[in-house]
């Protein structure tokens, strides 16, 4: 009897040490499990912010670690090194990525780095034109363009001025800066054009109701055009160049709108030299000498002449403005003008 209770009691200790054993199993591998989803999480996590730091450094000039790259892959005869001093970066790794430094969009600004030595302020060149009496000691022609963007005349303004290496200001339409004219706008910028607005509606009753500049729907529509731009080239990109509808010059009370624009960055411009473009039809010329002819004879109304700021259109009905690009563009360059660009 007493053997009997003693082989049960040590059967049943067998039993608990079992037990015990594989309690202790099953925690040892819920510990495993658990640090070894921890570990697959920080790794994913690594991944994730390498590859999304790699996207955000796409300006490789702003990279250390690929500029470091290469200067190696550029240099593989020479065994790799860790760090080069500045004067070791040869012209051979450095020309491209100025290059491609030169396609980025100044920053808060309407045009790219490559062309910012073409751009001139506007608030500058506005009051000289009004002066008329311009202090640069240089001539300047400021080709610009309203009432765009299409796809008819548009891109033949943006061949031939990319052909004669000429650069020029569009003032857009709000209205039309959408989706199907993307792919205008960004040859526009990449062809070294600078970008400004021409308010959203270009509607005069809701611009200059009973002829009076309401500021703040000016200011609105200015605005409005921006952000569409925005959504297009980033937030980098700002205009702060803006043309009135009309001109200026053609409304009355325009004064606080001048001023709530400032306030805001704003800056417009007028012209003095035209093209005739969109003269009523009894002063508009017809052939492309015409439209030269109007522009030399425009031209040569002010004191100074020094500076030309040229209205032209490139909205879908002037074929002829497209037509006679070449020929402005020649008259300006045998007359020793630059070409300018507003920001
Ligand atoms: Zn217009």
């Amino acid at each position: 009897m007493q053997n009997t209770d003693k082989d049960y009691r040590s059967q049943r200790a067998l039993k608990d040490r079992r037990k015990r054993r594989m309690r202790a199993k099953k925690r040892k591998r819920k510990r495993q499990i658990i640090s070894l989803s921890l570990l697959a999480l920080i790794i994913i996590f690594i991944v994730t912010r390498i590859v999304s730091c790699a996207n955000k450094n796409k300006d490789i000039s702003h990279s250390p670690s690929l500029m470091w790259y290469y200067a190696n892959a550029t240099h593989k005869d020479r065994p790799i090194q860790i760090f080069y001093g500045p004067d070791e970066l040869s012209n051979q790794i450095l020309e491209p990525m100025r290059k491609l430094k030169d396609e980025y969009i100044v920053e808060g600004s309407n045009h790219l780095r490559k062309v910012d030595k073409y751009a001139y302020d506007t608030e500058t060149i506005s009051r000289f034109i009004q002066e008329d009496s311009n202090d640069l000691n240089k001539k300047v022609v400021f080709l610009t363009f309203d009432d765009g963007p299409n796809t008819k005349i548009t891109p033949q303004i943006l061949d031939t001025l990319k052909r004669e290496n000429a650069r020029a200001t569009f003032f857009l339409v709000g209205k039309s800066i959408n989706k199907n004219h993307e792919e205008v706008m960004r040859e526009m910028l990449k062809n070294g054009n600078a970008i400004a607005t021409h308010s959203y509606s270009h509607n005069y009753s809701i611009l200059y109701p009973g002829r009076n500049a309401n500021a703040t729907n000016i200011l609105e529509e200015v605005n409005k055009s921006n952000e569409r731009l925005k959504e297009i080239f980033g937030n980098s990109f700002h205009s702060g160049v803006f043309r009135y509808p009309g001109g200026k010059m053609s409304w009355n009370n325009i004064e606080m709108s001048n001023n709530l624009l400032a306030e805001n960055n704003i800056h417009w411009i007028d012209w003095n030299t035209l093209t005739g473009d969109a003269q009523p039809k009894s002063d508009r010329p017809t052939t492309t000498a015409g439209q030269v002819e109007y522009v030399n004879k425009s031209l040569n109304k002010n004191k100074s002449t020094n500076i030309a700021v040229v209205l032209s259109h490139d909205a879908i009905n002037k074929q002829l403005t497209a037509d006679s690009l070449s020929s402005v563009i020649k008259y300006f360059r045998d007359n020793g003008y630059e070409f300018g660009i507003l920001k």
